[in-house]
């Protein structure tokens, strides 16, 4: 379990000493407002621009890459987001068998609902079924939060009765997020997973490009995101991530990394 007591995340202390400081420059020299005022807009500016960088650990920890111990047994981690998906989803789970890779698909709770049994089978196959909130909503990381705790609540809950095992990991909607969800995140038991490289294959049909980014500088540790929901399609019209697997485990298996799912890089 994640340390179950909240402390505020170092940008959010920063912001509050820096709140103090203007208070205190008004107080002593009243004429100076301007210049407080613009500090404590500028640092709200900051705040905001934080949460759209999904890298970031200023509002809180955020796995990038995977714990030094994971990275020193030359693991790295497939993660696989917006699923599951009818057509899509049941092809991964083969070409992950066929090199006995494992993978942690961030679930949509909506989603996992509609398609109980394919969740299951992911479990099934060895593989981990986290949370990318319930519904995936576009102006997720705008609510305040008790939206937040309903979004990830709902997915723990639906994402549990469905295979038995509750999430340990939460992946926001395209990684942005705010300065409430670090606390959302620790009563809920969740730690939040980013990446250390993106493909941008909702986006990108070109197996080849988007391969290109996944492997740009792959090393042990690597947290590596794809999708098999929302899945951009070749110029065939092939989803592709079915193209773009092949090249990111047979590059895994000629460096000798072994994919592995997020909470078993945790052990
Ligand atoms: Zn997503």
């Amino acid at each position: 379990m994640p340390d179950s007591s909240w402390r505020l995340p170092p940008l959010i202390r920063a912001s509050i000493v820096l709140h103090g400081l203007a208070l205190a420059l008004v107080l002593a020299q009243p004429g100076l407002w301007p210049w407080a005022l613009g500090a404590v807009v500028l640092n709200h500016g900051l705040v905001a621009a934080v949460g759209l960088w999904p890298r970031s650990h200023w509002l809180g920890p955020n796995w990038t890459g995977l714990p030094a111990a994971a990275a020193a047994r030359n693991e790295i981690a497939l993660t696989i987001d917006d699923g599951p998906d009818p057509l899509v989803t049941p092809q991964v789970l083969d070409l992950l068998d066929r090199y006995g890779a494992r993978a942690t698909f961030f679930c949509i709770g909506v989603k996992a609902a509609r398609y109980p049994d394919l969740c299951r089978e992911i479990v099934r196959r060895g593989h981990a079924v986290e949370n990318h909130s319930q519904h995936h909503r576009h102006h997720f990381s705008v609510m305040g939060p008790r939206g937040m705790t309903r979004e990830l609540q709902a997915a723990q809950d639906t994402l549990a009765a469905i295979t038995g095992q509750r999430p340990q990991f939460f992946r926001a909607p395209a990684g942005l997020r705010n300065p409430f969800l670090d606390m959302v995140l620790t009563r809920l038991g969740l730690r939040l997973a980013s990446w250390s490289a993106r493909g941008f294959d909702t986006r990108v049909g070109d197996a080849a490009q988007v391969a290109a980014r996944l492997l740009h500088d792959l090393k042990a540790g690597a947290i590596l995101l794809l999708h098999d929901g929302n899945a951009a399609r070749t110029d065939a019209g092939v989803p592709v991530i079915l193209e773009v697997l092949p090249m990111v485990l047979e590059s895994a298996a000629a460096a000798h990394l072994r994919p592995v799912t997020l909470s078993q890089a945790l052990a």
